[in-house]
C-alpha cells in the first residue's frame, strides 16, 4: 500500500512546532510513513556543534524550540534537494523573505505526484504585483499548493494549549481533508475553507496590524485605542483581499486565520512585540537592530509586509483608501512618527 511521506522545509519556531504536530500524527496514522524529514538552514551554534546534528541527538530544535521534544521519528535534513526527493507531501514553513531562494532551488527537482501547504505568512510583489507564496510555489514549482494560517502563537501550540487553525483550498476538498489530517490533534483544531487566497491574505496582512498594535502599546494609548487599531485593521484587510482577489469570502474572516489570528498576534505576537519597543524608542532604533536583539535569529514579518504592501497599494492608486496599512509604512521607514498611527481620517475602506 503506498503511504505519504512528509517533508517539512523550515525550522523556525512555527516550523519545529508544525514538525513536532506532523511527526505525532504520522505516527498514528496508517497511510503515512513514520519518518518526517525537516529542512534545516544549518547553522553552527556557539558551542560549534551544528544546529542539525544537535537536532537529531537531542530530538530538540535548541536554538528555535528549546525545551521541546519533536519526536524520535523527525528527522533534520541541511541538504534542501536531499529532504524533498522521497517526499509527495511537503509543508512549507520559514519566513517569507527566504521562499523565493528555496523555490529557485528547487525548481525542477520536486516530480511526481507532490502536493504542497503553506504555512508561510507573506507575499512577494512582482513586477505584475503581488504574489502570495502559495502561488510562488505552485508557478516554480509546478504544484498544487494549499495553506494553513490561524491563531497559532508557537509557543503556546508546542505545550499543546489548545488552538484552532484554517486549512484554504483551491480546487480539492479532499486534498484539503489530507492536511487536516496530518495537522489535527485534540489540541489543534483545524477547519478546511474554500477560499486560499482569502485565508492566506488574512494571514499576511494581519502582520501589519500587529505592528500598528504594538505602536500602542508602546505609546500606553489603551485597551480601547488597540480594539479600534484591530477593527480598522480587519477591515482594511478585508477590503484590500478582495479588491486583489474578488472571490474572497467575507465569511473567511470570521475563521481562525481572521478575526483570531488578528487578536492573538495583536496580544501575544512578536511583531507585537518588537513595534512596542521601537514606539518606546520614539523611533530612534531600527526595527532591524530591535529584532536581532529581542528575537534572537526569529524574524519578523510584518515591517517588510508593510513595504509590500505599501508597493501595491501605490502601485494602484490605492494608498488613501488604506490609511493604517500606509501609515505603519511610513512610521517603520521614520516618515511618519508613532503617534501617528491614530492621526489619519478613517475612509471607509
Ligand atoms: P522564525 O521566525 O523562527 O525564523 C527563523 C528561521 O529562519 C530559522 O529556521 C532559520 O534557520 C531560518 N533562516 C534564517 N536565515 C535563512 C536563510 N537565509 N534561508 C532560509 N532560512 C533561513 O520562523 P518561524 O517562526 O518558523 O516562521 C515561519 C513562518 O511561519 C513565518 O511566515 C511566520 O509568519 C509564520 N508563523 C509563525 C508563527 C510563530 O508563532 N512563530 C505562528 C504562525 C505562523
Ligand atoms: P508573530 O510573528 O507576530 O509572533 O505572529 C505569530 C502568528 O502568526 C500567530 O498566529
Amino acid at each position: 500500500d503506498f503511504k505519504s511521506r512528509v517533508t517539512v522545509v523550515g525550522s523556525g519556531n512555527w516550523g519545529s512546532v508544525a514538525a513536532k504536530l506532523i511527526a505525532s500524527n504520522a505516527l498514528k496514522l496508517p497511510s503515512f510513513h513514520d519518518e518526517v524529514r525537516m529542512w534545516v538552514f544549518e547553522e553552527v551554534l556557539p558551542n560549534g556543534e551544528k544546529l542539525t546534528d544537535v537536532i537529531n541527538k537531542t530530538n530538540e530544535n535548541v536554538k528555535y524550540l528549546p525545551g521541546i521534544k519533536l519526536g524520535r521519528n523527525v528527522v533534520a535534513d541541511p541538504d534542501l534537494e536531499n529532504a524533498v526527493k522521497e517526499a509527495n507531501m511537503l509543508v512549507f514553513v520559514t519566513p517569507h523573505q527566504f521562499m523565493g531562494g528555496i523555490c529557485k532551488k528547487l525548481k525542477g527537482k520536486v516530480t511526481g505526484e507532490v502536493e504542497a501547504i503553506s504555512l508561510v505568512k507573506g507575499m512577494e510583489v512582482k513586477k505584475e504585483g503581488p504574489c502570495m507564496i502559495s502561488s510562488l510555489i505552485s508557478k516554480e514549482l509546478g504544484i498544487n499548493s494549499c495553506v494553513l494560517m490561524g491563531a497559532n502563537i508557537a509557543n503556546e501550540i508546542a505545550v499543546e494549549k489548545f488552538s484552532e487553525a484554517t486549512v484554504g483550498y483551491r480546487e480539492s476538498r479532499e486534498i484539503a481533508d489530507t492536511w487536516v489530517q496530518l495537522f489535527s490533534t485534540p489540541y489543534f483544531m483545524v477547519t478546511p475553507v474554500h477560499d486560499v487566497e482569502g485565508v492566506e491574505l488574512c494571514g499576511t496582512l494581519k502582520n501589519v496590524v500587529a505592528i500598528a498594535a504594538g505602536f500602542v502599546d508602546g505609546l500606553e494609548m489603551g485597551n480601547n485605542t488597540k480594539a479600534a487599531i484591530m477593527r480598522i485593521g480587519l477591515r482594511e484587510m478585508r477590503a484590500l483581499s478582495k479588491l486583489l482577489f474578488p472571490s474572497v469570502k467575507d465569511s473567511t474572516f470570521f475563521e481562525s486565520c481572521g478575526v483570531a489570528d488578528v487578536i492573538t498576534t495583536c496580544l501575544g505576537g512578536r511583531n507585537r512585540r518588537v513595534a512596542e519597543a521601537f514606539a518606546q524608542s520614539g523611533g530612534k532604533r531600527s526595527f532591524d537592530e530591535l529584532e536581532a536583539e529581542m528575537l534572537q535569529g526569529q524574524k519578523l514579518q510584518g515591517v517588510s509586509t508593510a513595504r509590500e504592501v505599501y508597493e501595491v497599494l501605490n502601485h494602484c492608486g490605492w494608498l488613501e483608501m488604506f490609511p493604517l496599512f500606509s501609515t505603519v509604512h511610513q512610521i517603520c521607514t521614520g516618515r511618519l512618527k508613532p503617534e501617528a498611527i491614530v492621526h489619519y481620517r478613517d475612509h471607509k475602506a
